[in-house]
């Protein structure tokens, strides 16, 4: 096993996340299998726990794992998937030893940090490594580890430790280390001293990077370069210049550019590997297609406007996932995305009197968008905005994509509005409603919240009599579908009848839970109760958000035409 170890220096959130991505989708396109570990120091067992607004979105995997939203750039570059194992934390791993303890496997010993806790970490990151996450189902070649915050904090030191130990173990040419910094512009110069400081730190932890990625503004000067490979002990071509560039998908072409390919191949003897055919076909493949979508995105000039009506929209990161999902999509349909951020409660009617400038601001977005999306969410606030929305686009012909909450906020809309049931709601927002339109239907206990989530992937079956949906067409007209869940309340199965018009085109396999709805005379209005972003890649859009999309730019009859192609540019990619 290589193990390619990212971590941080000065500070985070600079974009660790994307450039080990990225690291690994140019591993992949030489016909590597890779795999990857995200590591967050934090004391949570797992990211199930966190509002959104804390360190953004919890991305949901297969197994139903709530992990870091790191996970979600791993699968979405490398088209890969990952299973809860792949995220630790302190909490998780803490827990893990604590366990042992108390089983007493450790034989009457003192149980310490070093060497019962960083062994623990090593030993798990070697078994997970090894986990199958492609369609060979083989041990992948490569496991990408990147390390949460920056290496000095107190929490991360156990980590950096075993990490430290873990290259003695993994053995010469085995073990890569990438450490990303920080270059800040001050008064128009390059200033290096940061990044002279990262370095000292990470190497008086006993680690010696073999890359050092600078994050910068702009491009990195020649004599930039050349003062941190001297003052940090490298060769110039040790300092990867990462600037800001138009977008995320633009940073692998910027590593390569620079020959990362090269670095990596040379340190960790990447051609003694061997490499399937197959797969390096279907690596250069992928990074043709790539480089295409990427670059004709910098040509584009007609947008899509979509309104993301929610609750979480102070933090972006809350609603990474289904931000990439609308990229995909808008960048398959040759349009330029342009999100407008609505806050869900600046359009209920209290506002309007409260604040009117931002009441009459938030309508005015909401009526003058392409398309309007309802992401999930939970408890009541902006509830009543979200509806009023759903009502906007169902009854104007706008666009509408409701995801999880934002399918119920469409049924009880539906309820409420058309079938005339008057305070129509979801029990988790109005336990005493007299339309209970949205219910807790638990696979598990009735009686306790904790642990009732519905997590994971489940099968969609689609109806008899639903050849009519758009979107049942768009997903290729399967009988079942699989995608990703993450939510407790459910549509109340006493109310289908009464629903009439709103159409359950896609139920569960036992046929109880109400999985996809759609309305028939409309340009394009669907709720899915699923979360179909966690599965969205950039050369396979996720069918809900291509539809919608589509619909927002009038071109869904001819995406419906050829979904799963390929377009670049207008012109159709074999
Ligand atoms: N709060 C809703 C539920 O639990 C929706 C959850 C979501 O949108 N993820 O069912």
């Amino acid at each position: 096993m290589k193990y390619v170890l990212v971590s941080g220096g000065v500070i985070s959130g600079i974009g660790k996340g994307v450039i080990a991505s990225s690291t690994g989708l140019l591993l992949k396109t030489i016909g590597l299998k890779v795999t990857s570990i995200k590591i967050d120091p934090y004391m949570n067992v797992d990211a199930g726990t966190m509002a959104p607004t804390e360190h953004g979105e919890v991305f949901v995997l297969n197994d139903g794992g709530e992990v870091d939203l790191d996970l979600g750039n791993y699968e979405r570059y490398l088209n890969i998937t990952l299973t809860r194992e792949n995220n630790i934390t302190t909490g998780k791993i803490y827990q893990h030893v604590i366990e042992r303890e108390r089983r007493g496997d450790y034989l009457g010993k003192t149980v310490q940090v070093v060497p019962h806790l960083t062994d623990a970490i090593q030993d798990w990151i070697e078994r997970v490594a090894r986990i199958p996450v492609d369609e060979t189902n083989s041990e992948p070649d490569v496991c990408i580890i990147e390390l949460g915050g920056t290496v000095g904090d107190i929490e991360s030191a156990p980590f950096v430790e075993a990490l430290r130990q873990l290259k003695r173990r993994a053995g010469k040419n085995n073990f890569l280390q990438i450490h990303v910094s920080l270059v800040p512009v001050i008064n128009g110069e390059q200033k290096t001293k940061p990044t002279q400081a990262a370095i000292k730190d990470v190497r008086s932890a006993g680690l010696a990077p073999d890359l050092i990625a600078c994050r910068c503004q702009q491009p990195l000067t020649k004599s930039t370069i050349k003062k941190i490979a001297l003052f940090c002990d490298v060769l110039d071509q040790q300092v990867l210049a990462v600037h800001d560039v138009n977008s995320t998908y633009h940073v692998p072409l910027l590593l390569d550019n620079q020959g990362l390919i090269g670095l990596l191949s040379e340190t960790l003897q990447l051609d003694k590997l061997e490499v399937l055919p197959a797969l390096l076909e279907k690596g250069q493949q992928t990074w043709t297609h790539w480089k295409q979508l990427t670059l004709a995105q910098d040509r584009l000039f007609d947008q899509v406007s979509i309104a993301l009506v929610g609750k979480y929209t102070d933090l972006h990161d809350s609603y990474l996932s289904v931000i990439k999902s609308l990229e995909h999509s808008a960048m398959r349909c040759g349009r330029k995305l342009n999100l407008i951020w609505v806050e869900a409660e600046a359009l209920e009617t209290q506002m309007s009197t409260q604040d009117p400038a931002k009441y009459h601001k938030a309508w005015h977005d909401v009526c003058t968008a392409n398309g309007v999306l309802v992401p999930g969410g939970f408890g009541v606030r902006g509830t009543e905005g979200m509806i009023a929305a759903a009502k906007w686009a169902r009854t104007n012909n706008t666009p509408y994509l409701g995801i999880c909450l934002g399918m119920q906020i469409a049924v009880i809309e539906y309820a409420r509005n058309v079938c005339g049931m008057e305070g129509a709601h979801s029990v988790e927002i109005s336990a005493h409603t007299d339309h209970p339109v949205i219910i807790f239907m638990p696979e598990g206990s009735k009686t306790h919240l904790g642990g009732t989530m519905r997590l994971g992937i489940r099968p969609t079956i689609w109806q008899p009599g639903s050849e009519w949906s758009k979107l049942r067409q768009l997903y290729g007209n399967s009988d079942e579908i699989l995608e990703r869940h993450r939510h407790r309340y459910e549509v109340n199965p006493e109310y289908i009848e009464k629903l009439s018009g709103l159409n359950f085109v896609g139920k569960d396999d036992k046929g109880e839970r109400m999985e996809i709805v759609e309305l028939k005379d409309h340009p394009f209005y669907v709720g899915v109760q699923y979360h179909p972003e966690y599965l969205s890649r950039v050369l396979q859009p996720s069918k809900p958000f291509l539809g919608f999309v589509a619909a927002s730019c009038g071109v869904l009859d001819e995406i419906l035409e050829k979904p799963d192609a390929l377009v670049v540019n207008g012109v159709s990619v074999p």
